[in-house]
């Protein structure tokens, strides 16, 4: 199938609340714009350079998205453009954060990345030290930065108990918290796992492989 029919695929097949993000990391400019040219305006990618060189040569319309692991000092790369970082894993990275929001006259919204795997590989908080992130006294002086909500990622395995078990964990987070932080967003689910994830309430999938094909 080509992309544009994986794209109509899978649309048809979650509801309007579920954002869609597609992973275009490793795929070439064409593969992006084919994507584009069915309406899908929102991309992810995990590297900067890549992200940045994409940017530069594709329709200013697009929303990207930063879903990888980021270094404090490539931040000021996409400050001026970026959606929203989902990758967010360290106080040190949201001070820059802010920083470059500043010095780009805007607010740069971000997602707390949770380690909800604990299988070591991950980058992210552990959901115990979330509180003393989230209600951290510091934070309300960063206020170029805006706290959306949370992303977490499901071990890889073919256990479909164990992923629940993890995307729930991440959902009852975001319940206890969302008020209080009027949080939106719930990032969790990829190709192989995304309709667990939708089911364990989240709005926003992540899918590179299942719309563009396996990356080498
Ligand atoms: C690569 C990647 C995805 C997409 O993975 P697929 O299995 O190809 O859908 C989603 N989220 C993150 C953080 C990724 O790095």
């Amino acid at each position: 199938m080509s992309i544009a029919d994986n794209l109509i695929e899978i649309k048809s097949n979650i509801s309007d609340n579920v954002q869609l993000v597609a992973v275009s990391k490793t795929k070439p400019i064409k593969n992006i714009n084919a994507a584009y040219e069915t309406g899908q305006l929102h991309f992810g990618e995990n590297k900067i350079q890549e992200l940045v060189s994409k940017h530069d040569v594709l329709p200013k319309d697009i929303k990207w998205h930063m879903i990888g692991h980021l270094q404090s000092n490539k931040v000021k790369y996409i400050a001026s453009f970026i959606h929203l970082i989902h990758s967010v894993d360290s106080m040190k990275l949201i001070k820059e954060i802010n920083k470059q929001a500043l010095k780009n006259d805007k607010i740069i919204n971000i997602l707390i990345q949770i380690d909800i795997s604990n299988d070591g590989s991950k980058f992210g908080f552990s959901i115990d030290d979330i509180n003393s992130i989230i209600y951290n006294n510091e934070l309300s002086v960063f206020e170029s930065v805006r706290i959306n909500g949370f992303m977490g990622m499901a071990s890889f395995t073919s256990d479909k108990n164990l992923i629940r078990n993890q995307f729930t964990s991440l959902n009852k987070l975001f319940k206890k918290h969302r008020k209080a932080l009027s949080l939106n967003i719930l990032s969790m689910g990829m190709s192989a796992d995304y309709k667990i994830a939708i089911e364990c309430n989240s709005n926003l999938i992540r899918l590179g492989s299942t719309i563009f094909g396996e990356r080498k």
